[in-house]
């Protein structure tokens, strides 16, 4: 297959495998670009395979991650979607066609566009912290329904655990931010709502130092990083909202503009970067919403882009 890939120039590349690259596929298949998709060689199915019931995705009132992502990827091949479990490790977009090198392949592959949606993965605590118990989340939205009732924690002291913090007092009345510092850096608006919620309580200056528990999560050590005590606070789950990291570390001078935490600048309300010809869409170029269907949606839209972009291309060699 690599022998395949590597002799031609391809229309179009996409690099990613959850639902902004699937929706890619799908869209530049059905408009016989015959798209090359480059999905990783460890995890192909971006973060949502790692949640378990979805019921937010419009059309399954429930639809396990793993199950969704799989429908995808069937209708991506379906439409003539190659897909190659291999990692793109470097890009050269200063000559045309752009290449692409794999893994540790010396012979780079050759497109005419490239569209990327390599997602973010959520920051967490470290592995011995976690201890690989359940009930410990990075995604409110996924799963704070699933602890009506319950005591729970969010970590962080941003938007995101502000915004978890008040979804998930839709489910619970014992909610409790703790945060490292000793003030939020959210936006005031969200800070305002949160201390007006009777619902949320917030222990300042703090670490979780270990989740403890019988395979789900049962309580929390707590440090003060002030005064040094450390006390144990029972939880029944833990929900992590300490910052994205987005995945662009394979283009690192590539020249394709980021911005400071590394996301992927689009222009507004389009998937075009920097570069003509290179696309982004989903989480990696998308800080806020970070749905699966805002993901399909910008990936739906870096396809009719790229398409456009192609159709220009032949225009001018014609
Ligand atoms: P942020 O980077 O803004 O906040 C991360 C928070 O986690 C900080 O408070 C930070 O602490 C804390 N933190 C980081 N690492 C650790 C750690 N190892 N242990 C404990 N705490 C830690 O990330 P967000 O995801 O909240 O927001 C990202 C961007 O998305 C922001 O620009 C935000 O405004 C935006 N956003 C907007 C929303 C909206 O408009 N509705 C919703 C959600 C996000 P410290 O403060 O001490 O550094």
């Amino acid at each position: 297959m690599q022998d395949d890939i590597t002799i031609k120039v391809h229309n179009v590349t996409i690099i990613g495998s959850g639902p902004s690259a699937l929706t890619a596929a799908i869209y530049s298949g059905r408009a016989e670009l015959k798209p090359l998709l480059i999905e990783g060689s460890e995890n192909p199915g971006g973060q949502l395979i790692t949640t378990d019931e979805i019921e937010n995705y419009p059309g399954y009132s429930s639809i396990l991650g793993f199950d969704l992502v799989e429908n995808m990827r069937n209708q991506a091949l379906k439409y003539s979607t190659t897909i190659v479990p291999k990692t793109v490790t470097k890009v050269n977009f200063r000559t045309f066609p752009f290449e692409l090198y794999l893994d540790d392949e010396i012979e780079p592959l050759k497109t005419k566009a490239v569209i990327i949606a390599t997602g973010s993965s959520a920051k967490r605590l470290a592995p011995s912290v976690e201890a690989g118990l359940k009930s410990i989340s990075a995604c409110a939205v996924c799963d704070a329904a699933l602890y009506k009732n319950k005591r729970v924690f969010v970590i962080g002291g941003g938007d995101s655990s502000l915004t978890d913090a008040l979804f998930i007092t839709r489910f619970t009345n014992d909610v409790t931010i703790i945060h490292r510092g000793d003030k939020f850096r959210a936006s005031k608006i969200m800070q305002n709502r949160v201390f007006n919620n009777n619902n949320i309580k917030i222990i300042w200056n703090s670490e979780v130092m270990q989740c403890c528990g019988e395979k789900k999560l049962q309580s929390v050590e707590l440090k003060n990083n002030k005064t040094g005590d450390i006390w144990s606070e029972p939880c029944n789950a833990l929900f992590i909202a300490i910052g994205h990291k987005p995945s662009t570390d394979f283009l690192l001078n590539s020249g394709l503009e980021l911005d400071n935490d590394g996301y992927i600048i689009t222009q507004p309300d389009t998937s075009l970067t920097s570069i003509p010809g290179v696309f982004a869409c989903g989480d990696v170029q998308d800080k806020k919403y970070k749905q699966a269907i805002t993901a399909c949606g910008s990936g739906c839209q870096s396809a009719l882009d790229c398409e456009a972009y192609l159709t220009s291309l032949d225009d001018l060699s014609n």
